[in-house]
């Protein structure tokens, strides 16, 4: 058997992307290692979102270099975002690259390996191909928790971004490929799955029939034997009051909301050409919180975009105090190139967004520990999904709101399990609890 050593950088969209690649090399005969020297094949799943990201890709090829030396027959890959942005650039900075493909591409990816093998010379794929819902399992197929991709692509043009340029325009999966998916997942022990797309609630406009997110949600949740919906990520510029009554009443949808914000000032969310004001995200937040007074909400800002002042900075921060968000990831404006931004004039010194960076990480922390606090005695239905990583006697599971929460099984349950715990204690990044009444598996608490 041929050995594949597959390396995933960004998002959950590529983490999916490379159990796709597992399941359909496996179908040829590869088996997977940790061990890069043992491969025969190495695979590099790229993000293109940040510089930073594009930078570990390039110091890992360079690590590789020594590897193909002592080996020519090795046979490397760069696919995804990267692959499809900076063909060019990947195949001057590494010559020692074989292979470069997008994600178009990859339910072909057999045979462009097999060709990168044979013909010993560049391989290139990156050009548009048909939306294929791929079926192969990936190797370790038998999880509790699964990402399910519903749509690729993006149509926002938000000014700072590269995904509508490396993952092109939106196309969405049919309902039926992502029930069958979300069946057969089920059918090997899935108990949640997470729905993916780059904006996932533009879901299914370009369908024939046209369809939603929100009847999306009500046909995977009838899908016997799954206990949990989440999806991500969804642009406040889609979301529709029918969306929101569809996570209020749709059972085994979570109570928890990742929403991109980027920034709180008003100026800024307009050069990002975000499509709404602070005010109108406010509004949404009012309205999950009505709808569902448990909702969770998680965010993506960034700090240092083109022209931000330290009052827009501080619209951000009063933002982030006023919705009281579970957590929050914070990134520093990167310049992309061909983006609308990196051609903007007032670009903020890397210090400035450094210092921003920090600052703001420290409002975060101290907002979702107030959060974690509203917790404190509350009882909660737990999904134990594994052991707590630091006394491993204990089991460890998530919330519906998505915290973790660690806690004595007392030999009663196992993983897998859906428990309600009680909330003891509400650490900075996790809580602590004890276990009260062991359930039969339980799909909802809707
Ligand atoms: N579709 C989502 C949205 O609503 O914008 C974004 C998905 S993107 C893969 C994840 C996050 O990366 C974004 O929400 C944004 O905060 C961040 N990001 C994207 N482009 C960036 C850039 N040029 N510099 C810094 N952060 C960036």
């Amino acid at each position: 058997m041929a050995k594949l050593h597959l390396i995933t950088y960004g998002c959950q969209m590529n983490e999916y992307d490379s159990e796709r690649v597992a399941g359909l090399l496996q179908e040829r005969d590869y088996e997977l290692t940790d061990d890069a020297a043992a491969a025969d094949v190495i695979l590099l799943n790229t993000c293109a979102i940040r510089e930073k990201a594009e930078e570990k890709v390039f110091s890992k090829l360079g690590e590789l270099k020594r590897l193909k030396a002592d080996r020519p027959g090795l046979v490397i890959g760069v696919m995804g975002c990267m692959a499809q942005l900076q063909t060019k650039t990947v195949f001057r900075r590494a010559p020692q690259v074989d292979l470069v493909f997008g994600s178009p591409a990859i339910a072909r990816v057999g045979e462009l390996v097999e060709r990168a093998r044979r013909e010993g010379r560049p391989v290139l794929e990156t050009g548009e191909a048909p939306l294929v819902k791929i079926t192969s399992k990936p190797p370790d197929a038998n999880r509790l928790k699964a990402f399910v991709t519903v749509m690729e692509g993006c149509e926002k043009h938000c000014t700072f971004c590269v995904v509508p340029r490396t993952r092109g325009r939106e196309r969405s999966h049919p309902p039926a490929a992502v029930v069958a998916e979300v069946e057969s997942l089920v059918a090997e022990g899935c108990r949640e799955v997470t729905l993916l797309g780059q904006t996932v609630n533009a879901y299914g406009r370009d369908l024939t029939p046209a369809t939603d997110l929100a009847e999306l949600f009500e046909r995977v949740n009838d899908v016997d034997g799954l206990a949990r919906i989440r999806f991500t990520t969804s642009n406040p510029y889609n979301l529709t009051p029918k969306l929101i009554r569809a996570m209020r009443d749709v059972s085994k949808v979570c109570e928890w909301f990742h929403l991109p914000l980027q920034s709180g000032s008003d100026r800024i969310l307009e050069r990002m050409n975000r499509g709404y004001t602070r005010a109108q995200y406010l509004d949404l937040v009012a309205a999950l919180r009505d709808a569902e007074p448990a909702m969770a909400f998680s965010t993506d800002i960034i700090v240092g975009f083109p022209g931000e002042t330290e009052a827009d900075f501080e619209a951000t921060v009063e933002m982030i105090e006023r919705v009281g968000y579970d957590n929050v990831f914070v990134f520093r404006y990167s310049r992309r190139p061909g983006t609308p931004a990196a051609e903007m004039p007032d670009q903020v010194p890397e210090v400035v967004k450094a210092d921003r960076n920090g600052r703001l990480l420290q409002v975060v922390q101290r907002v979702t520990a107030s959060r974690s606090r509203l917790l404190a005695g509350r009882t909660m239905e737990v999904l134990v999904d594994g052991t707590s990583r630091k006394s491993p006697g204990e089991l460890s599971g998530r919330t519906r709101c998505n915290r973790v929460v660690n806690f004595d099984g007392q030999g009663r349950v196992g993983i897998g399990d859906i428990v309600h715990v009680r909330v003891t204690e509400a650490l900075p990044h996790s809580l602590r609890g004890a276990l009260e009444t062991p359930e039969e598996a339980v799909c909802s608490s809707k």
